[in-house]
């Protein structure tokens, strides 16, 4: 009989392939589903970016392996990125990696740095991946809750000294999933001061850099004075220009630590078809404009999606940046009844909030992910549930 390695074992499920299976299960039954549940973006790569991909895909250099570690010029791409968008200077060659999509260092850098049984810590609630990277590497997590009354960021003051001493490695992730949060250069700050004090890594996860709402752009953790001697940043394509499918992302900061990122890549994977560097390259040094047009969509979005929830009664405070809402369920209820309940009466998709951790139950989470028409005839659909108000 095949045993699986305990280190198979001890991963968790993936909650959204559950979910994705119930979307796809109702939407057989012919059902107009709205599927709000994943953070799956609906609109296409702009044009400029598709064509480089198109034109590049004939170049027979990219035929062959790519250089392990990709191409500088796609380094030195991001590296420009960062310093235009954040004034963050970064070596391309000694403090930047590549990485298929920032999924993939988000669970290598646990495996790069933690010894069995060591501790990270998590927020709850918060993206998945973080516990699967630790469970992979045989860590162990203690869980940073964000609280509402928290502006949804962790209150490092309330981490145990024991397990401040004992953590290797620690996520943050802002502008957040699922609470839509923001943090500031003073949360950053104290993360840096949290990190010294206690010898902790910092992974600061991205992914939702380029999303800020209300005329408020978003910080990098880089941009925190000390930030690189304590930690990495991961980035990614997906979001900011539309490219979840292309795979394309990176780990930039600390050097000794995207040596270790690089290595364990070396190992994986060699690197990104050339023709995918090239296009993403394009992405980040050619004309910015579909990205600030992408931010005023999901702000847009979120106008209209507020303007429906309040008129069937559904209290919500507004995000601040990524493309989430993050919604209370009603008195009385859990998140997974009331996620399948309006999935089975209502045909929409949300993500219900226990999903992320114990902190997210009593929320569940939408996706600005449809046109505001078909936002709005969701939050209607449910209204018509009568369990508001
Ligand atoms: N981090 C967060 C918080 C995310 O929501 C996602 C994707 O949904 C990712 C990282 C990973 O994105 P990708 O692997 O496409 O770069």
């Amino acid at each position: 009989s095949i045993e699986p390695a305990e280190r198979m074992t001890g991963l968790p499920t993936q909650f959204f392939a559950k979910l994705v299976g119930k979307a796809n299960a109702q939407a057989a039954k012919g059902r107009d589903v709205i599927n709000l549940g994943q953070g799956n973006p609906d609109t296409p790569t702009p044009p400029h970016i598709v064509q480089a991909m198109q034109e590049a895909s004939a170049n027979p250099l990219y035929h062959r392996y790519p250089p392990f570690r990709g191409f500088p010029f796609l380094k030195e791409a991001v590296a420009k990125r960062y310093l235009d968008d954040y004034g963050v200077k970064l070596d391309p060659e000694t403090e930047v990696a590549i990485l298929f999509g920032g999924k993939t260092g988000l669970i290598e850098i646990s495996q790069c740095l933690l010894n069995p049984g060591d501790l990270c810590l998590v927020p709850d609630p918060g993206y998945p991946d973080y516990w699967s990277g630790v469970a992979l590497a045989g860590g162990r997590m203690t869980y940073m809750p964000l609280l509402e009354s928290n502006g949804f960021l962790p209150d490092y003051s309330s981490v145990s000294p024991e397990d401040a001493k004992a953590a290797k490695l620690m996520f943050i992730n802002y502008p957040n999933n699922p609470t839509g949060a923001v943090a500031d250069a003073s949360f950053y700050a104290d993360t840096v001061a949290f990190a010294e004090k206690n010898n902790i890594v910092v992974a600061s996860d991205f992914a939702y850099g380029a999303i800020g709402f209300d005329g408020r752009k978003p910080f990098s953790f880089l941009q925190t004075p000390g930030a690189k001697e304590v930690g990495v940043e991961f980035y990614t394509l997906s979001k900011t220009y539309n490219m979840a499918g292309w795979r394309v992302g990176f780990a930039l900061g600390n050097a000794k630590i995207i040596s270790l990122i690089n290595l364990i890549q070396d190992h994986y994977y060699c690197s990104l078809f050339g023709g995918i560097q090239e296009a993403a390259a394009t992405a980040l040094i050619g004309p910015q404009q579909c990205v600030a047009e992408l931010n005023d969509k999901y702000e847009s979005r979120r106008e209209a999606v507020y303007g429906a929830l309040s008129e069937i009664g559904w209290k919500a405070a507004r995000p601040g940046g990524s493309f989430f809402c993050w919604l209370p369920v009603p008195k009385g209820w859990k998140s997974e009844p009331f996620a399948d309940t309006l999935l089975e009466k209502a045909d929409v998709v949300v993500a219900p909030g226990v999903g992320f951790g114990s902190h997210g139950e009593g929320y569940v989470r939408l996706g600005l992910l449809s046109d505001e028409a078909r936002l709005v005839e969701a939050v209607q659909r449910i209204g018509r549930l009568g369990l508001f108000g």
